[in-house]
């Protein structure tokens, strides 16, 4: 098994000739937290969307766990364990924390979600559903609504519907963005906690969390790889520090 988990080559997005991602060639090592960080407009979305099949590249290749992924639909490259979170794992207002975790888990098993017969499936999935949300901190907040929850929790809910698909690699975009202190504190507890046997990629803004996080961190700046290492080297780098000034 290789030491690499992810790797583009070659990786480019354009937008109507606009190149919003040039040439990036990421390798993420296998159970490692890995950054992905840069300015506003650097391209960081647009990689995210390119690894995790929401857009298609204009070139490059993209590489999982020894297959080539490229071409394939993102819900084939979650089977494969290669999980983005926030955007997948839609959270339902209506239905309590609890129910939210095992509709996710219930997808994970039978594909399609059937409302009609939701109500015994759903209850076999509940000693699981039990254990991810312990596991995110969300257990006093099991049977209210996922609407009332307040932002900070709804995100940690997120992060369990996720863990319900069983992901080898989990990418999470801005997992603090938005947050007060103290969330963002146990959001960074929390991506610890879960990223234990597991390789995470994180898009982030925060560079106190990205400091706190990552083993690698990879620098973007309009679309190229400004920078990689880990976290002291790439804050050292005048390059880096400039692109972060604007300068
Ligand atoms: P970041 O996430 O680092 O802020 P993005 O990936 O969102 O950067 O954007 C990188 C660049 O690509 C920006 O200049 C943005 O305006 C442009 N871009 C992103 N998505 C599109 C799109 N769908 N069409 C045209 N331009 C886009």
């Amino acid at each position: 098994m290789s030491d690499i988990i992810l790797e583009t080559v070659g990786l480019t997005k354009e937008f109507r000739g606009f190149v919003a991602v040039s040439d990036v060639s990421l390798r993420v090592k296998r159970g490692t937290i890995h950054g992905l960080i840069g300015p506003n407009g650097a391209g960081k979305t647009t990689c995210f969307n390119l690894l995790t099949k929401f857009l298609p590249p204009t070139r490059g290749t993209i590489t999982y766990d020894g297959r080539d992924i490229t071409a394939m639909k993102s819900a084939d490259v979650a089977r494969l364990g290669l999980v983005r979170s926030f955007q997948i794992s839609a959270v339902f207002p209506h239905l309590t924390v609890l129910e939210n975790v095992r509709v996710a888990l219930q997808r994970q098993r039978g594909g399609s979600f059937d409302f009609w017969r939701a109500d015994g499936l759903l209850r076999r999935y509940d000693d699981r559903a039990r254990e991810l949300l312990e596991d995110v901190g969300l257990i006093p907040w099991a049977t209210i609504t996922a609407g009332e929850l307040p932002y900070g929790r709804k995100r940690a809910l997120e992060i369990a519907t996720t863990l319900a698909l069983d992901p080898v690699m989990m990418l999470l975009d801005e997992p603090t963005a938005g947050m007060t202190h103290e969330d963002v504190d146990r959001i960074v507890a929390l991506v610890k906690r879960v990223a234990k046997g597991r390789t995470v990629l994180l898009v982030e803004h925060n560079l106190k969390v990205v400091a706190g996080l990552c083993d690698q961190i990879t620098v973007l700046t309009r679309g190229r790889i400004l920078a990689e290492g880990d976290y002291a080297s790439v804050s050292r780098n005048p390059e880096v520090i400039a692109a972060y000034l604007g300068t």
